[in-house]
């Protein structure tokens, strides 16, 4: 196994949202996550003087993978992607699904099945790094809105991707952060943590700054979509007898009309 650590180049693209580069020097592997936006992707390989060769596709909206086919044809890159939306994914040459493992360059990665944003999306974690690309699934004091799946099997997403290390960063797709903590703030308004956390988020988005990566520990204590299990929010939604899935289906809800 390679466990050299990789560099990782996280850029803003888009209106909202994040692309990010994995290089390893060792081998000179470069793997996008995702393809947001041909243009802004390609810049930073070339400002970094990168030669892409993977892409990881995490679902099939256009957000994600407009750029899968220009930089495939520019870079001859392999593209990755989920096995249960392969036919949605522009260029794909290998696909995965929920407890497959794969290796480049000897890194280890592990996908995590994250249906109900879309109902093939996945997630790419990979061990050796301590860090998950979760796209729409979590977000930060957020998760992804549910367009093809269920309540339910978001709530499952979410549980898979919770049970990794706390220490684990977090890279999601969007930069949704401002907005996710004034609604978290909404359900959850005695945490004092996630007010200080709103408040060091407000700063960070006033200088420009990205909130994101986030970790894991940081989302189990503040963020609602990971906490349908604390008492304090079940009792300010009045469902302390209701099942933990109960209390995130309308934590969800809510944000839908917030
Ligand atoms: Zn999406």
């Amino acid at each position: 196994m390679n466990a050299s650590k990789l560099k990782i180049y996280q850029f803003p693209c888009r209106q909202d949202n994040y692309g990010v580069i994995l290089h390893d020097p060792q081998s000179g592997t470069t793997i996008s996550i995702d393809a947001p936006e041909t243009e802004a992707v390609g810049d930073v390989l070339e400002s970094k003087g990168l030669k892409l060769t993977h892409i990881l596709t995490t679902h099939h909206h256009g957000d994600h993978v407009e750029g899968n086919e220009a930089l495939k044809s520019e870079y001859g890159c392999t593209i990755i992607g989920p096995a249960e939306e392969a036919a949605k994914i522009p260029g794909l040459d290998q696909s995965y699904g929920h407890g497959d493992t794969f290796d480049i360059a000897g890194h280890r990665i592990e996908v995590i099945g994250t249906p109900g944003h879309t109902l093939g999306q996945i997630a790419y974690y990979l061990p050796d790094q301590g860090v998950v690309f979760c796209a729409d699934a979590l977000f930060a004091l957020g998760c992804g809105r549910i367009f093809e799946g269920t309540p339910e099997m978001m709530f499952t997403a979410l549980e898979r991707l919770a049970a990794l290390p706390a220490e684990t960063l977090v890279y999601a797709g969007h930069e949704y952060t401002l907005a996710n903590a004034k609604f978290a703030l909404s359900v959850d308004p005695d945490n004092s943590q996630l007010a200080d956390r709103a408040r060091e988020i407000e700063v960070m988005r006033d200088n420009g700054k990205p909130t994101l990566p986030t970790t894991l520990e940081l989302e189990l204590q503040t963020n609602p979509f990971l906490r349908a299990d604390d008492p304090a929010i079940r009792k300010f939604l009045g469902m302390e007898s209701h099942s933990d899935l109960d209390v995130f289906t309308e934590i969800r809800a809510r944000k839908d009309r917030f």
